[in-house]
């Protein structure tokens, strides 16, 4: 399969797509439809020369905004659609080849992601429409955490509610955690062994890989759990809901939203999400904002360390998303709160990688476990998959 694949990631008012070659130093076509079904929709993309572009799109649907994209493709075909689906359940445990008993799987699970399922389906069923002659394949953020053993995977809840509703612990981000460890695997004379790996966006998480697969990770049955993320809080006293109710009077639905997107960076800080700018106002003296950054660091700090418990060895750590690829500050201070792992950063590369390069940041001779930066390729992953998943078809 040497023609390209079209990977889509589709959210409820939003279409991020990539025109991937089989050959990785090929350029990509890519973009990013928004404000999709509003008089402000708008497809901004770059092309083969790398130069940007901006189309209106005004109150643009999904199938409009498809066929936009496929217009700015210049006119190279794609052999397949390779979709990102947020939550596969537990019935996928690798991608899938989209038919209607998957179509309909998904659909099930949609209760367990009800924000994201059905606008990765409005996706599909715009694709099947523009490219019904092409394959379409489902990709799933929750697959590469299919691997976790029961004690992971478990609360400790009554039995009932995992075996009739599906209640445990799923995870996500694991097309980012799969590609960023095979990598390091890769690139690494440790292969690969027991690693430890941190996407760090504006949403973040942690897994533990052991010989590349997943043991356990930090998010659960919603991307809501575990690391403090730009407005996500992460974990919290599962008490605190039923307190707020009580004391406050807050409903639930009030409660999920300040949760989800009044907590984390911004909550703490009162300023903002994004890392740039808590990092600018805790070095101007900002207290909320040096606050946030405290409460950020520790938390991924502590995460690793309690991750650490599923590997049988420690090889390294590594960095991923937009913060840990971009911030030496927060690198640093997660290893320095992690001092009885035995890392030993050097400050001199870990300044100088930033801005999607990849390396080692260790000390020079230095044998205990590594620390990695490995910029995420999941549209790249994506696409991997899909071409993997079709083999046996052509
Ligand atoms: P998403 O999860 O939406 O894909 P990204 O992976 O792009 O997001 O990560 C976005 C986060 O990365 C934001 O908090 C942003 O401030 C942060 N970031 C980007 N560049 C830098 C930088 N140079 N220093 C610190 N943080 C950065």
């Amino acid at each position: 399969m040497t023609a390209p694949v079209l990977v889509i990631n589709c959210g409820s008012s939003s279409i991020k797509y990539a025109l991937i070659d089989a050959d990785p130093e090929a350029p990509r076509l890519s973009g990013l439809a928004e404000r999709i079904g509003t008089p402000e929709a708008q497809l901004k993309g770059k092309n083969s020369a790398g130069e940007s572009f901006t189309l209106a799109l005004p109150d643009a649907e999904h199938t409009q905004a498809l066929k936009a994209i496929l217009d700015s493709l210049e006119g190279r075909l794609p052999c397949a659609i390779g979709h990102r689906i947020v939550h596969g359940g537990e019935r996928f445990t690798e991608a899938a080849l989209i038919d209607e008993s998957v179509l309909e799987a998904i659909e099930r699970t949609a209760a367990l992601a009800p924000l994201h399922n059905p606008a990765n389906l409005a996706g599909i069923a715009a694709t099947r429409k523009l490219f019904p002659q092409l394959p379409q394949v489902a990709v799933f953020d929750t697959a590469f955490h299919q691997t976790l053993p029961p004690h992971a995977y478990r609360y400790a809840l009554p039995q009932a509610l995992y075996a009739q509703h599906g209640i445990r612990r799923y995870g996500f981000h694991g097309t980012s955690h799969a590609y960023v460890s095979q990598r390091t695997a890769h690139l690494s004379a440790r292969g690969a062994g027991g690693w430890l790996t941190a996407h760090l966006g504006n949403g973040c998480s942690t897994c533990a890989v052991w010989n590349d697969q997943s043991q356990d990770t930090s998010m659960g049955l919603t991307p809501l759990e575990g690391l403090v993320m730009g407005t996500r809080s992460g974990d919290v006293d599962p008490g605190l809901h039923a307190h707020l109710n009580r004391q406050l009077g807050w409903s639930l639905d009030k409660i999920d939203a300040v949760l989800n997107k009044e907590s984390g960076l911004l909550g703490l800080s009162g300023l903002t999400n994004d890392m740039r700018e808590v990092e600018e106002q805790a070095e101007a003296g900002h207290e909320g904002a040096q606050l946030a950054l405290d409460v950020f660091c520790y938390r991924i700090a502590k995460s690793l360390a309690a991750l650490s418990c599923a590997l049988p060895q420690l090889d390294g750590v590594i960095f991923t998303g937009g913060i840990g690829e971009n911030s030496p500050i927060v690198r640093r201070r997660v290893i320095a709160l992690l001092p009885h792992f035995g890392f030993a950063l050097d400050p001199a590369a870990n300044e100088a990688t930033i801005r999607g390069r990849e390396g080692k940041l260790d000390a020079p001779d230095h044998a205990g476990p590594e620390v990695w930066v490995i910029p995420t390729d999941e549209e790249g992953r994506i696409a991997d998959e899909t071409r993997h998943c079709l083999e046996p078809h052509q």
